[in-house]
C-alpha cells in the first residue's frame, strides 16, 4: 500500500503540548515516515521502520514516545523510555529533539554516551529521568555498576539498527534488550533492511508493523541506465549521431548544466536537421509552455533542458533522457532520469561522461547503488576516460583511442558553433549500443525495489527489497524534503 503524506499534524491525534512544540519547531506537515509511523506507535504496536537520517525519523519515534509516556504515568516515576543509538553525535541530536518536542511536557530526559566522563551522566540518572538516550557500551557499563535499571521501560527504540550491527554492537544490544521487561513496545529504525536486521527484529519485536520510506535516490526499475565515455568536444557529434541512427529515440529530453549550453545544443541539433528546442529559466513562461506542448505532441523530437525547469516536466512518452552533461549533484541525476519511464513505460537514460565528470558519475553510482553499464560501441568512445572510471578519476586522461568503425572527425569542440556533423561510425554499430537488455526492457542494473517516487514520498508496506547495496551511511544528515516554516521560538 502506498501512502502519500497529505495529512497534517492535527490529524495525528497529538496532544496539545506536542502540537505546540511541533509548531514551535516550524514544522508544517509531517514527513512521510512520521505520517506513517506516529499512528502505529500511538496505537501501541511494535514497529520496524526503514528510514534514513534526514527523513524526520527521530520525530517519528520521539513524538509518539513522549505522548505515550506522558499519558501512561507521572514524570519522575521511573525510567520508562529507552532509545539506543550507535553514536554519541546521534544520541546528543536525539536528546535535543526530545527536548524540543517535549518542551511543553514535564517528562525529563538524560543521555549516556561513551568517550566522556561518566560522573555527570550518573548524576543525571539519579534525577530519575523518564527517557534515556544511550549508546550501547556506556549503557552496559552503567547497568553493570547498578546505576541504571531497565525493568520499568515501556518503550524501547533501536535507532539506526543497521549501523549498530556494522559497528559490532550486536552483542551489547542483545544484552540490553535481555534486561528489558518482556512486556514492552519496541521500535526498530534502520536505514537499510537486511537478513541480520530481520533476524534481530524477529528476536526483539512482537508482530511489528512495517513502514518503509523510499529514499529519494531510488530509481525506477524500468529505466535502463547507461554511460558513454566521451571527450567534451565530441559530445555534440555523439548526440547528433545517436539521434540520427537510432530510431527508437522517439522523444528525448537532453540535459545540460547551463542555459547557454542548452540553447547551443538545441541550435546545433536544429542545424543538423533534428527538431529541437531549449527550455530553461531564461525563457518566458509562455515560451516554455509552448516548447513543452510541442514536445508532448511529438512536434519537437528533442527538448534540451536545464535542471531548474526539469522538475516541472511531466510528459508521458519520453523514451530517452540524455545527460549531455552529468549533473554535479547526484540527486539531480535521479530527478532527471525520472522524466522518462513514466506511466509504467520503459525508458532509457544515457549519460555522456567526460574526464571531469568521472567524479560526478561516482557520486551518482554511490547514491543509487547502481553501476551504470557502459555503451562502448560508439565511434567517439574515449578509452582514456573510460579507464579512469575505476581509478576514481585520479589518473590523467590518456589519449583518445576510438573504438567502433569509421569514427571520424576530431576536435570540433563543444564550444564551437560549427554545424558539420561527422558521419563517423555506421548505423549498425550505433544500433549496437542498445544492448539486448535495453531493447527488451530488461537490464542487469535493474533493481527489485519499488518504483521511484517523488522526493520524500513514502510507502507503508512490507519492504519489497533489501537495500544494503545503497550503503548505510547516515553521517551527514540531508535537508528534509518536507515543509518547515521559520522557527517561531
Ligand atoms: P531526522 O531524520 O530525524 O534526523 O530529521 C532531519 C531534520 O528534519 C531535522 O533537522 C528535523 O528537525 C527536521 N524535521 C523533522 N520533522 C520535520 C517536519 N515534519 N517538518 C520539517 N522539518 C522536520
Amino acid at each position: 500500500m502506498q501512502t502519500e503524506s497529505p495529512i497534517d499534524f492535527a490529524s495525528l491525534n497529538l496532544i496539545a503540548p506536542i502540537m505546540r512544540a511541533v509548531q514551535d519547531e516550524g514544522y508544517t506537515v509531517p514527513s512521510p515516515v512520521q505520517a506513517a509511523a506516529i499512528p502505529i506507535v500511538l496505537d501501541g504496536s511494535d514497529l520496524i521502520a526503514t528510514a534514513k537520517t534526514g527523513t524526520g525519523k527521530t520525530a517519528a519515534f520521539a513524538i509518539p514516545m513522549l505522548q505515550l509516556l506522558d499519558e501512561s504515568g507521572s514524570p519522575g516515576d521511573a525510567l520508562r523510555g529507552l532509545i539506543l543509538t550507535p553514536t554519541r553525535e546521534l544520541a546528543l541530536q536525539i536528546h535535543e529533539n526530545l527536548q524540543a518536542y517535549g518542551r511543553h511536557l514535564k517528562l525529563t530526559h538524560a543521555v549516556v554516551v561513551g568517550g566522556v566522563s561518566a560522573g555527570p551522566q550518573i548524576q543525571a540518572l539519579r534525577r530519575r529521568p523518564d527517557i534515556l538516550v544511550a549508546t550501547p557500551g556506556r549503557l552496559l557499563d552503567l547497568m553493570g555498576q547498578g546505576k541504571v535499571r531497565l525493568r520499568d521501560v515501556e518503550i524501547a527504540v533501536l535507532d539506526e539498527a543497521d549501523r549498530m550491527l556494522d559497528m559490532g554492537f550486536i552483542r551489547d544490544v542483545r544484552r540490553i534488550v535481555d534486561a528489558l521487561p518482556r512486556q514492552r513496545q519496541t521500535l526498530l529504525f534502520s536505514a537499510t533492511m537486511s537478513k541480520e536486521i530481520e533476524k534481530l527484529a524477529g528476536e526483539m519485536l512482537h508482530k511489528p508493523a512495517r513502514v518503509e520510506v523510499t529514499p529519494p535516490a531510488t530509481v525506477a526499475d524500468n529505466i535502463t541506465q547507461k554511460v558513454m565515455f566521451v571527450d567534451q568536444g565530441d559530445k555534440r557529434d555523439l548526440l547528433v549521431k545517436l539521434l540520427k541512427d537510432d530510431d527508437s529515440i522517439g522523444c528525448a529530453l537532453v540535459f545540460t548544466r547551463t542555459r547557454h549550453r542548452a540553447n547551443r545544443v538545441a541550435r546545433q541539433l536544429s542545424q543538423s536537421g533534428i527538431s529541437a528546442d531549449a527550455i530553461h529559466s531564461d525563457k518566458s513562461q509562455g515560451a516554455r509552455q509552448k516548447a513543452l506542448e510541442l514536445f508532448a505532441r511529438g512536434k519537437v523530437r528533442v527538448l534540451v533542458a536545464t535542471d531548474i525547469v526539469a522538475r516541472g516536466i511531466d510528459v508521458d512518452g519520453i523514451t530517452h533522457v540524455i545527460n549531455f552533461e552529468i549533473p554535479n549533484e547526484a540527486e539531480s541525476y535521479v530527478h532527471r532520469i525520472g522524466r522518462t519511464a513514466r506511466a509504467g513505460a520503459a525508458g532509457i537514460a544515457l549519460s555522456f561522461c567526460n574526464a571531469e565528470e568521472i567524479a560526478f558519475l561516482a557520486d551518482i553510482e554511490k547514491l543509487t547503488g547502481i553501476r551504470l553499464e557502459e555503451v562502448d560501441e560508439h565511434p567517439f568512445r574515449h578509452q582514456g576516460i573510460a579507464s579512469r572510471r575505476d581509478t576514481g578519476g585520479s589518473a590523467p586522461p590518456k589519449k583518445k583511442a576510438r573504438g567502433g568503425s569509421g569514427g571520424g572527425g576530431n576536435g570540433g569542440g563543444g564550444n564551437s558553433n560549427g554545424n558539420g556533423s561527422r558521419s563517423g561510425g555506421n548505423g549498425s554499430a550505433q544500433r549496437g549500443q542498445r544492448s539486448p537488455a535495453a531493447a527488451e526492457g530488461t537490464s542487469s542494473n535493474r533493481r527489485g525495489g519499488p518504483r521511484r517516487q517523488p522526493r520524500g514520498e513514502g510507502t507503508q508496506s512490507r519492504p519489497t527489497s533489501q537495500r544494503e547495496g545503497r550503503g548505510s551511511e547516515t553521517a551527514a544528515p540531508k535537508k528534509p524534503h518536507f515543509g518547515r516554516r521559520p522557527r517561531t521560538a
